[in-house]
């Protein structure tokens, strides 16, 4: 089980590693997908959400789901919305590797060369059914629509992530569904830029560009 799901780990990370040279870009190189945190106990795949707030060439969040010992991806450029009327764009990125979930600094130079802070991170539970039956989350996300409960530290409830545009740079809409956790007045794009892990902002972790 143990070498299967580092296999498919590997495949699933082609093209993230064909983007990246791990010595220039700093980032974590994925060769440590499945840590203590990729397989639960009870043999399902990790539980991790992270968003990552990412200033390159345009400023966009990087909205990520543990599933199958990756972390599958989206670039959300005007980040989540906690007003169910807000539908985000989310466009569909390669995956990464489970370590990039801790993972912030400056990207010096390359594919997506600036600055990552961690903005928001936590447990997520999958609530996705089909008439009635529970779909796992990646049948769910190969049918275009899964639902997820965040228990981060800004972000909380269901959200929603339904597939509009297939290919291969799929677009889907990040939409937050109207539970007890909706705010359509709150908002922690604008409110709360910084990292839930260091405090830091994207500015502070700048250390080439002179600011
Ligand atoms: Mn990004």
């Amino acid at each position: 089980m143990r070498g299967y799901l580092y296999g498919m780990a590997d495949d699933a990370l082609a093209t993230y590693r064909a983007r990246r040279d791990p010595e220039a870009s700093g980032e974590p190189g994925g060769s440590e997908e499945i840590d203590a945190r990729g397989s639960q106990p009870d043999g399902r795949s990790g539980t991790r959400f992270v968003v990552q707030r990412h200033e390159a060439s345009s400023l966009h969040y990087d909205f990520r789901l543990e599933v199958g010992g990756v972390l599958k991806s989206w670039a959300v450029p005007k980040g989540p919305s906690l007003d169910p009327q807000d539908k985000r764009l989310a466009t569909q990125t390669e995956d990464h590797p489970l370590d990039y979930a801790d993972f912030e600094g400056e990207i010096p130079e390359g594919y997506g060369a600036g600055t990552v802070v961690v903005w928001d991170v936590g447990g997520y539970r999958n609530l996705t059914e089909h008439r009635g039956q529970a779909v796992p989350v990646a049948d769910a996300l190969d049918r275009g629509h899964v639902k997820v409960e965040l228990d981060g530290n800004k972000l909380h409830g269901a959200f929603a992530l339904t597939r509009t545009r297939m290919g291969g740079r799929a677009q889907w809409l990040l939409v937050k569904v109207d539970d007890a956790e909706a705010d359509r007045r709150h908002d922690p794009v604008r409110a709360d830029p910084e990292s839930v892990l260091s405090g830091r902002t994207n500015a502070e972790l700048r250390t080439g560009g002179g600011g």
